[in-house]
């Protein structure tokens, strides 16, 4: 395989989790990465065993241990708990896919730390201020175009670059993306011992949820990590640029569409960080004390606004030398928790079939056929359901999603 190199167009998730993979794989890559570097958001991203599982296969021994150890401990109850807004628990539901290695089952990470983490060892390859334009196909190579104006052949393009992926509106233009009209605010607070004994237990499960009578909803997520993320550098990774992270809780405000509260809303995206945390407390008005006074602990520096969008899954197409990983082809409302766990899983995948290719065991539009099918077969009914307007009930969980018991 002397000449096989592989084009990857971003640097996010997945992008740096695929070019871990090849590396460990002896697989020539680039990344090509918009942003001029990691980005400094640093909310909470749920892990499941679909993501654990690629990191191991993908990063080196050290790297993945230091992943677990700075990942948050196992909580109580790994479910998705819906609590009404005074804080009474109406139901749980357990969260998709399976568990993590046997002593450390479930667990959460703070997304700058994961990205730091799989960009060490990538300085040679991840090209930061670096823009994907375009790609040309000759049947033999693939050329990616960058915004400079220069252009570099590989073998396989990959597009990595999230839910407004140039590559997909190039190869696959008829995709829709599906705005659901939700907004949302997320922020985080310390997570100081005083705030943590005061708070209600459902919120140190996985995940809690509450609504208000008027349409607000909040999300709640503690990131504790199993060791100071400091101290689990030092002895894994000595002089690695990881920063330290004090633990937190996730506190985010979600909009539904039609709903009161929404419609009083002011532009999330024009407003300044003050008039953001006065309407998380207007929100929480008449709720839970507890729950209202957490709001008042928000760090108002943190909160910044999102709206929810989705992908149309793409019907079957014609495998090649370009292919589509994570956000870009089936980007997802966060209701199951799973557009990370299934970028990460499809960087694996990938990883693999690509060393079959870059070995000559598979001709690569047969690799990257394998690939596609069975992300497709095992990717988009996650897709569906979280893109279902019931995605946030205590009881839908359709059959065919695969199911945490532990
Ligand atoms: C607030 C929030 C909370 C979330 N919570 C969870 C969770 O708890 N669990 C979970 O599993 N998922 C969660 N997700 C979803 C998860 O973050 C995404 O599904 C995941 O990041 C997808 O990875 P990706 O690599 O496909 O895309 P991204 O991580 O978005 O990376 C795409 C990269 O491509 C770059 N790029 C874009 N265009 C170009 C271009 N033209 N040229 C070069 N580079 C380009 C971007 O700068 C970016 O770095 C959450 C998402 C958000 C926004």
């Amino acid at each position: 395989m002397p000449s096989f190199h592989v084009l990857i167009a971003g640097g996010g998730i997945g992008g740096l989790c695929l070019a871990q993979g090849l590396r460990r794989a002896g697989i020539s890559c680039t990344v090509y990465e918009s942003a001029p570097g990691i980005g400094r958001a640093g909310y909470r991203l749920h892990m499941n065993g679909a993501g654990g599982r690629a990191l191991q296969q993908c990063l080196p021994d050290n790297l993945f241990e230091l992943y677990m150890q700075t990942s948050r401990e196992t909580p109580r109850r790994e479910v998705m708990v819906v609590l009404d807004y005074q804080a009474r628990e109406l139901g749980a539901r357990p969260h998709i896919g399976p568990p993590n290695d046997p002593s450390r089952p479930h667990t959460a990470v703070n997304r700058r730390t994961l990205r730091q983490i799989m960009g060490l060892g990538l300085e040679d390859i991840v090209r930061y201020d670096s823009t994907v334009t375009g790609f040309e196909t000759d049947g033999e190579k693939v050329r990616v175009l960058l915004d400079d104006g220069t252009s570099e052949t590989g073998d396989v393009l990959v597009g990595a670059d999230g839910i407004n992926s140039v590559v997909r509106r190039q190869l696959l233009p008829d995709v829709a993306v599906v705005d659901t009209g939700i907004r949302g605010l997320y922020s985080t607070a310390p997570l100081t011992d005083d705030l943590a004994a005061r708070l209600p237990e459902a919120l140190f499960d996985g995940f809690a949820v509450a609504a208000g009578p008027n349409g607000a909803m909040f999300a709640y997520g503690v990131y504790r990590p199993r060791r100071p993320v400091a101290e689990a550098v030092a002895e894994l990774a000595p002089g690695a640029a990881v920063d330290p992270v004090d633990p937190y809780i996730m506190v985010n405000l979600g909009l539904p569409p039609g709903s009161p509260f929404a419609a009083e809303a002011p532009d999330l995206w024009h407003s300044s960080a003050e008039t953001l945390h006065a309407l998380m407390r207007t929100a929480v008005r008449g709720w839970d004390p507890a729950l209202a006074d957490l709001v008042e602990h928000v760090d108002a520096s943190t909160i910044f606004p999102v709206s929810t969008r989705h992908l149309q899954p793409a019907e079957p197409w014609p495998a090649g030398r370009v292919t589509l990983l994570g956000d870009a082809i089936h980007a997802m409302p966060p209701s199951f928790g799973s557009g990370a766990n299934t970028a990460l899983r499809d960087a694996a995948a990938l990883a693999r079939a690509l060393e079959r290719a870059a070995h000559g065991d598979t001709p690569v539009a047969e690799a990257v056929a394998e690939y596609e099918t069975e992300m497709r077969a095992e990717v988009f009914p996650i897709l569906r359901a979280s893109a279902d307007p019931r995605g946030l009930d205590a009881d839908f969980l359709p059959d065919d999603l695969p199911v945490s018991h532990t």
